[in-house]
């Protein structure tokens, strides 16, 4: 049974130094047995007491670096079966595979791909963040060459998939210092691959055709050869069988902290269909089920967009409503006198409330207040959409400079601190506008008819 933080605690040296970030030992025990700490941390933890503490303090699933520098992509570490338990932590990596059996258009394409596979929402950028580039043609030269323009022409985080040694090694050599995922860890070629991972410090990646409870004797030998950052690729032979041990996997290391399967893992819907639309479907699935690197054959916008907007919703910590940043947004090319709507920054509440503006193409101004993410009336209930915190707000927006008249349309659902607001902002003529989105259209066009 896991040791709790008292009982790590009562290992530590209760000195209380900070040395480990944290300013007690018990903070640090406490976090230790949550597994947000490593025992490292602490410099000052007896032999004996560290050897007691490793297995306890291990993370149950490992965080796993690949690539390097600003863009490595961070895998695993994650500590719950549900979201709503508590978060997600490190959002799965998309990619596409380039096939070095691929003519150069091909590879070009795909290049060009993943780099327009990139959008803006909510104030994040959503990307594809990963890049597979295998060996079909099994010519270490070529693979190399490939190896090497894809991580020239993206700079992204790579998963060099290759089963012979050989091909992989030439492969390692065209990307000295990138970090890459080496993919094709199995049985036959377990010792050969460690040494190149050991040599080459890089992460490998276990794939065993017959699934993962196979694939933990592998990772228990990966591990006992020194490298401790590994991926575990799940069967493949079916999609039902991949999310059975997608899921099998990451309940294994959390509920029976089942150490070698405690790792991230990878899914390649480009393994299982060549239909577009059943692709995306499937990589949809992996990505809410625990895949901390999903690999897709293509990555067209249609397919890309959802994607990642997928990932963006399940990687949001649930009790941290998502939010957009205060300010004003022009809509339609406002001007001087166009009308100013003002509304909170839940990112919900923005995204349909500037819809309907932007639907309506009446030149307007939404300026939006910061209220913790909360929508318009639970702001209101919770003290953060009232008159004298809108009355600050509008006045330091700068949207004054912004418009020639002074009239400002709050949403209809707080028609009742009009009268309040209008006392806060006695330069302001205060109106009440609709109470829904839909009806937002039809009251510009009359307003500015
Ligand atoms: S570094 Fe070690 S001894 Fe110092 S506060 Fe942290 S846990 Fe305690």
């Amino acid at each position: 049974m896991a040791l709790t933080g008292l009982d790590i605690y009562k290992k530590l040296p209760k000195t209380n130094c900070g040395d480990c970030g944290l300013p007690t030992c018990l903070a640090f025990g406490m976090k230790l047995a949550a597994g947000q700490a490593e025992l490292s941390a602490c410099p000052h933890v007896s032999e004996e007491a560290a050897a007691e503490l490793t297995e306890a303090s291990a993370p149950p699933i490992r965080l796993v670096t690949i690539g390097a520098g600003d863009s490595a992509l961070k895998v695993g570490g994650e500590l719950v079966m549900y979201r709503h338990e508590k978060t997600y932590y490190n959002p799965c990596g998309i990619g596409l595979v380039i096939e070095d059996a691929m003519a150069d258009g091909e590879v070009d394409e795909r290049i060009a791909q993943t780099k327009a596979a990139s959008f803006e929402r909510i104030g994040q950028t959503l990307k594809a963040d990963v890049v597979a580039v295998r060996s079909a043609s099994g010519d270490g030269a070529k693979f190399a060459a490939l190896v090497g323009k894809v991580n020239d022409a993206l700079g992204l985080p790579m998963v060099l998939m290759a089963e012979n040694a050989d091909v992989m090694k030439a492969g390692l050599e065209a990307c000295k210092g990138a970090n890459p995922l080496m993919h094709g860890v199995t049985g036959d070629n377990c010792d050969a691959m460690t040494a190149l991972a050991k040599e080459h410090s890089c992460p490998v990646c276990v794939s065993c055709a017959d699934g993962i409870v196979a694939a933990a004797d592998i990772t228990a030998k990966v591990e006992a050869a020194g490298i401790k950052d590994i991926v575990i690729e799940p069967a493949w032979d079916s999609p039902a069988n991949t999310l059975k041990e997608l899921i099998q996997g990451r309940r294994a290391a959390l509920r029976e902290k089942f150490r070698a399967l405690g790792f991230p893992f990878i899914a390649f819907p480009c393994k299982q269909t060549d239909d577009t639309y059943v692709e995306t479907a499937l990589a949809g699935a992996y990505i809410v089920k625990y895949a901390g690197i999903v690999i897709l054959g293509s990555l067209e916008a249609a397919k890309a967009l959802p994607l990642v907007v997928l990932r963006q919703n399940v990687y949001t910590d649930p009790q941290q409503p998502m939010q957009v940043e205060e300010g004003i947004y022009p809509i339609n090319s406002p001007d001087a006198d166009s009308p100013v709507l003002v509304t909170t920054n839940f990112s919900l509440t923005y995204f349909t409330v500037s819809g309907e503006i932007e639907a309506s193409r009446v030149p307007t101004w939404l300026i939006v207040m910061d209220a913790e993410g909360l929508s318009v009336l639970t702001a209101w209930a919770a003290g953060k959409f009232v008159p004298d915190r809108i009355a600050k707000f509008v006045n330091r927006s700068g949207i004054a400079d912004k418009v020639g008249h002074r009239k400002l349309v709050i949403p209809g659902y707080v028609a009742q601190i009009s009268g309040e607001l209008d006392e806060e902002l006695p330069d302001w003529e205060i109106t009440v506008g609709v109470r829904e989105a839909g009806d937002i259209p039809p009251y510009l066009k009359q307003m500015t008819a």
